[in-house]
């Protein structure tokens, strides 16, 4: 059993009412929509509740994700194991205890192990953590799912968090980096560009270095500081030498990247945004997205869980495209 959402379930835009509606709208109009790149359609509430009836299908999905290649053993690895007749979703393996046998079930070393919730229930946590593009709060989660405990919904959000952190491959194309600075007075509050540029330096604010390719794939992470050798490891670790643009703005970390790397620089103190394919716009988009969402939903967040928030933020920014994010999400659990 292995679900795939397939284009199927996108309308079909090229004829009919629909195609009459959509081309009948004023071109003119929406200029702030023209650059919004087209919505993937992801899993709808309804189809939630067909893909999840119960309790057995939850399960029967995770055994699809999990193991797409078959049960293999969550101890050694080994794919020799055997399914107990007498107990649904349980398997033994002999290969790591000859003649004693080792015994797991589906959940064994994943996020839901040793938890009394349903697996119902951390799929519909998943899911909208996953739908809404700023994320959702552990409050929110905890009221809309009817939880006793606020504990609970931050336990459930963080594990799915750690979950969600995914290796990404070296970036190449033309690819942006920045620094943004999160959290810090309440005074200081004003996210916007501002902020960007008086953050260097203030000791309340955590820094974040971040890498993205145009149109494809971001790498963040919190680190201790914007030094040279902080930033310069981390673009060393994440991006590709045969990179065709590195872009960032003049900050000092940056500027020894052109040895190794062809790189373009935008003075943003001297008014300068962009210059020809030079610019750092679709970093700086990334970081408000963090922003909006750290400061508009989860109003604190600490630093030393900033790191689960960054990875959230990430693997919705690179499944933007995926129409099967929850199914990438669960895999990873
Ligand atoms: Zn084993």
């Amino acid at each position: 059993m292995f679900f795939i959402l397939s284009k199927a379930i996108i309308p079909d835009l090229t004829s009919g009412d629909l195609y009459a509606m959509v081309t009948s709208i004023d071109r003119e109009a929406p200029m702030a929509h023209k650059k919004q790149p087209k919505p993937v359609p992801q899993l709808t509430a309804a189809q939630f509740e067909d893909l999840f009836p119960d309790e057995d299908a939850c399960r029967a999905y995770l055994v699809a994700r999990r193991w797409p290649q078959g049960v293999r053993c969550p101890r050694c690895g080994s794919g020799h194991v055997y399914e107990l007749k007498a107990i649904a979703f349980k398997w033994e393996c002999m290969e790591c205890a000859p003649g004693i046998s080792y015994r797991f079930s589906h959940i064994a070393g994943t996020i839901f192990e040793n938890t009394n919730k349903p697996l119902r229930d951390w799929y519909r946590v998943t899911h909208l953590m996953l739908a809404s593009k700023k994320g959702m709060s552990a409050l929110q989660i905890m009221r809309f799912m009817g939880f006793g405990s606020y504990k609970t919904a931050w336990m459930m959000c963080h594990k799915i968090r750690a979950a969600l952190i995914e290796d990404v491959e070296k970036l190449g194309g033309i690819v942006e980096v920045d620094e943004t600075y999160v959290g810090g007075k309440d005074k200081n509050r004003h996210w916007d560009k501002r902020s960007h540029i008086t953050g260097r330096g203030d000791p309340s604010k955590t820094p974040v270095v971040g890498a993205v390719k145009r149109k494809g794939n971001v790498i963040a992470r919190v680190v201790e500081n914007v030094r040279r050798d902080t930033i310069e490891g981390f673009v060393n670790e994440m991006v590709s030498e045969k990179v065709s643009l590195l872009c960032t703005d003049n900050y000092k970390s940056y500027q020894r990247l052109h040895y190794r790397f062809p790189h373009g620089i935008v003075d943003h103190s001297a008014g300068q945004h962009v210059v020809g394919a030079i610019h750092t716009n679709t970093i700086e988009g990334f970081w408000s997205l963090i922003k909006r969402g750290v400061m508009g939903t989860f109003h604190k967040v600490s630093r030393k869980y900033l790191p689960l928030y960054v990875a959230e933020f990430q693997f919705r920014y690179n499944n933007r495209e995926n129409a099967d994010i929850f199914g990438a999400a669960i895999s990873g659990c």
